[in-house]
This record gives structure tokens, C-alpha cells and sequence, in this order.
């Protein structure tokens, strides 16, 4: 291995065990979106203390920070996450379902490992730009709220993103890969209608009723899904009916919408004429509105010059070994959920002859975890979900790794994932993500000219520019 990615590797190894407690530390907050005050508090300390120069409360998100080293450019960004899921308080390493706290929150999706993972690279990226004369700044940008709070589009629109070089993440799944595609844009908005009460019966004359707002509301809404394109989604719930008495009319009445399109500029102008389709709704009833914007983010942008980039470096890295005990551990919590035999990751999804190497490779391995890296796929892949790494990859470019952390087929936001996440298996993912963003990071330090080439591919496929879909008196709300 290149002498400077083993600077960045060693380093990496040195501070395992450390990534390793904070990873266990923000698995036992288990904070939700928008609330990780101890999870930010955490990696603030630990950063200053490595040496980073810390800036907490960025953006006016109290739990988003920024932590940087080095100096001049590139400027590379790594992206790190640490919120939980409500309802998902979970034993570790445990092969049934078991609560720690009644009814409190989990790490269903991996953040702790994130989070941590993310702060491995910035340690690797640091001790190479220590000793290396190349100039350039690593920052590890802590985002909060991924998990319905869109921070980072917050973020990007208060122009966080523009500046950097290019950025850098991974998110714990089943599979090891490099992960590519677009995805959609998501925007939702509350609408909170007022009417008057009065007896149903009664006086109905007096009565104005706000369910009648949110009915005729989805009706226009239905109307509209007629008039527009395919790739477009509206979705609705009704989070508020305004009572459970048929013999008050109803004066108050709720629905939150949700608004996708695989372009941003598509999703803005379509929640736009969902705006008014409400203020025609208000006026047949004779009842007023309150619009409650609470999040939007961005499709995501490809760029497959640095998911190239990417690919060599876990190609050269290989991934996360196992003992016995971990895979037996794996094959078991498997059993606990079905569909556990799909085949993983974007490759096996997307084309016909991957699928099939896929299905070679894991078959061979034989356990439960994937210990395989996925094979490489550079087409246009899609997936209907959302995710604000969007917004990110609108503003500089971006690419990503998924590293196994769970049994193959482990559900999203499941109990097992909170159950692996705290084991040597998860430990092995985050710190082994650490070391594939580093050795990426330090290769992109070395050759500014494939950053150049990042750019020239970022500014193709971004020509139309960035519709931020978070208006600017936006605040980041803390999801019901
Ligand atoms: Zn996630």
C-alpha cells in the first residue's frame, strides 16, 4: 500500500478502540432527530481533543457541528450522522426482541455506527495531512436530524456545501459496495385548517368544518395527480380529524402532505400548486389555514469519476473478516426475520449479470453477513426513497459507501439492526468505512486532477442548478 494511505490506515487502527466507544456512547443516547444534544456534545469533545478546530451549533442547528484540519484547499468534507429511531430500544447482541427502555429509542438504522465510521476517516485524513507536505483541509461536518429533519438541506441552503472540493459518507447496510443512483426529492408540508364548532344537528348553519377543508383538499389533491408526471408522488395523512364526535362540527382539522419527484425543481413547483389547492380549500368551506413547512431535501446527484475513486480503495482494502462467533451470531438473528434470501446492493439490482456474480459470491461465503465487496456498477440506478445527501451531492461532488454492518436482508430500522449495531460487527463496519473514505480522501488529496474531473462530471449533470426546496425563513422542526 502507498505509504500515505498507510499513514491514514495506521492512524485509523490506533484510534479503533475509541471510534469504537463513541459508536457504543451514541448507541446507549440513542437521541432522536434534531434532539442528539449528548451524541453532538460527544463528538465535539473527542474532536478538540484530537485536534480539530470544532464550531458547534452551525447553521443555527444546535446539534449540527463542523470539525476541520489542515489548511488551504482541496477542501474535502466528510458527512457524519448520529440519530435514532423512536420505538426501537433494543438489547444488544441479542437474538430476540427485547427492550432495554420501555417504549424509548434505537438505533435502527446504524447512525451510531455513521457517525462514528465518519469520524474514523477524519482521524485517517488527519494524520496524513499532518505529515504530508500537500496542502488541503479535511472537515467533518456533523449533521443532524437524517431522520425526518433534512438538516443537510438546511444546511446547503444556508451554503454549507458550495465551498468544498468534494464530499464524502457511508451508511451501514447488508452489503459492501459503492453506492450510486439518484433518488427522490421529498418535501412536506403541514396544513392546519380552522374552522368553528357547533352543534352538528343543532345549529349546523354556524358551524364551519375544517374536516370538510381536508376532504376537499385530498380531492383537489386527487385531482391534480391526474395533471402530473410520472415520476412525480403525492403523499397524505390526515394527522389530525379534528375530534371523534359526529355531532360537533369540526373546528379544527390537520393533514400533512408529502411531495416527490426524482428533479427538486419538479417537487418545489408541484408542492407550490399543493399550496393552492389548500387556499381553495379554505375558501369552499369558509375556513382559514395555517401551512407549517417541516422539511424538504434534494434528489441526489451522481458522480461516478469519485465512486471510482471509492471502489479501488475498498477494492485494495477488501472487507470486514469475522470469527466464528460473529457469523453464527449473524446466521441466527437471519432466522428472526423472512426474506433474509434476497440478493443485496445496486449492482444485483440493477443488472441482469452482476445479479448473477452476486449470487455466486454469496453462495460461496455461505453465512448470513455479505464479507464480499459487491461488484462495481457505474449505469443510472434509481431509488424511490429520499435521503438529504441529496442536497449535499447538489453542491459539490459527492459519492458514498455502504459497508456491511447486518445479516443480508436485515430490515431497515428493525430491531436487529439495533441489536448488530452494538456488536464487533458493527464496531468492524464503522471502523472499516473510516479506512475506505481515508484512503479515498488521501488519493483525492494526492491528485487534485481527479478532483478536477469530479467537477467537470458534477457541473454536467447539475447544469439546470440547484433549486433549494427549504424556503429561507425555514427552521428545522423536530418531527411529531
Ligand atoms: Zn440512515
Amino acid at each position: 500500500m502507498q505509504q500515505e494511505k498507510k499513514t491514514a490506515i495506521d492512524a485509523i487502527e490506533q484510534k479503533a478502540s475509541l471510534v469504537c466507544e463513541v459508536a457504543d456512547h451514541i448507541w446507549d443516547y440513542a437521541e432522536l432527530s434534531l434532539q442528539e444534544v449528548r451524541s453532538a456534545a460527544l463528538y465535539c469533545e473527542v474532536l478538540e481533543k484530537e485536534g480539530f478546530h470544532v464550531e458547534k451549533g452551525i447553521c443555527g442547528i444546535e446539534t449540527a457541528f463542523s470539525a476541520s484540519y489542515g489548511s488551504g484547499r482541496p477542501l474535502i468534507g466528510i458527512l457524519a450522522e448520529y440519530d435514532a429511531l423512536s420505538g426501537l430500544s433494543q438489547e444488544a447482541g441479542s437474538l430476540v426482541r427485547k427492550e432495554r427502555i420501555s417504549g424509548g429509542s434505537g438505533h435502527g438504522c446504524g447512525h451510531n455506527l455513521l457517525g462514528a465510521g465518519a469520524f474514523a476517516a477524519a482521524l485517517g485524513i488527519k494524520a496524513f495531512l499532518e505529515r504530508s507536505s500537500c496542502p488541503g483541509t479535511v472537515i467533518l461536518y456533523g449533521c443532524p436530524g437524517e431522520e425526518g429533519g433534512a438538516a443537510k438541506a438546511f444546511m446547503a441552503r444556508d451554503g454549507v456545501w458550495r465551498d468544498l472540493d468534494a464530499a464524502l459518507t457511508w451508511h451501514p447496510e447488508d452489503v459492501n459496495e459503492v453506492e450510486t443512483g439518484s433518488s427522490n426529492s421529498c418535501i412536506q408540508v403541514q396544513y392546519k385548517f380552522t374552522g368553528m364548532a357547533s352543534h352538528a344537528s343543532g345549529a349546523p348553519e354556524k358551524g364551519r368544518s375544517a374536516l370538510d377543508a381536508v376532504e376537499l383538499m385530498n380531492i383537489g389533491v386527487q385531482f391534480l395527480r391526474e395533471h402530473m408526471s410520472d415520476r412525480a408522488r403525492i403523499h397524505y395523512a390526515i394527522t389530525d380529524a379534528g375530534g371523534c364526535s359526529p355531532n360537533v362540527v369540526q373546528p379544527r382539522a390537520s393533514v400533512l402532505y408529502m411531495v416527490r419527484s426524482n428533479h427538486v425543481s419538479e417537487a418545489v413547483e408541484l408542492q407550490a400548486r399543493v399550496d393552492r389547492i389548500a387556499e381553495g380549500a379554505a375558501l369552499m368551506t369558509d375556513t382559514t389555514f395555517e401551512r407549517k413547512f417541516i422539511d424538504g431535501l434534494a434528489d441526489t446527484v451522481t458522480n461516478h469519476t469519485l465512486e471510482r475513486v471509492l471502489y479501488d480503495n475498498f477494492s485494495a482494502l477488501g472487507v470486514p473478516q469475522y470469527t466464528k462467533e460473529e457469523l453464527e451470531y449473524a446466521d441466527a438473528l437471519a432466522k428472526t426475520y423472512p426474506g433474509s434470501e434476497g440478493l443485496p446492493g445496486v449492482a444485483a439490482e440493477n443488472d441482469e449479470k452482476l445479479r448473477e456474480e452476486v449470487a455466486v459470491l454469496r453462495k460461496e461465503y455461505g453465512h448470513a453477513m455479505n464479507a464480499f465487496l459487491a461488484p462495481f456498477y457505474q449505469g443510472e440506478a434509481f431509488k424511490a426513497g429520499s435521503t438529504d445527501v441529496g442536497d449535499v451531492s447538489w453542491l459539490t461532488p459527492t459519492a458514498q459507501i455502504h459497508v456491511a454492518a447486518w445479516p443480508n436482508g436485515c430490515p431497515g430500522h428493525s430491531w436487529q439492526n439495533v441489536s448488530c449495531d452494538c456488536t464487533e460487527i458493527g464496531h468492524k463496519a464503522a471502523v472499516h468505512a473510516g479506512k475506505v473514505l481515508a484512503a479515498s480522501a488521501v488519493e483525492l488529496f494526492l491528485h487534485p486532477e481527479i478532483l478536477e474531473e469530479a467537477r467537470k462530471e458534477f457541473e454536467k449533470r447539475t447544469a439546470e442548478g440547484y433549486t433549494c426546496p427549504i424556503p429561507a425563513d425555514a427552521v428545522p422542526v423536530i418531527p411529531d
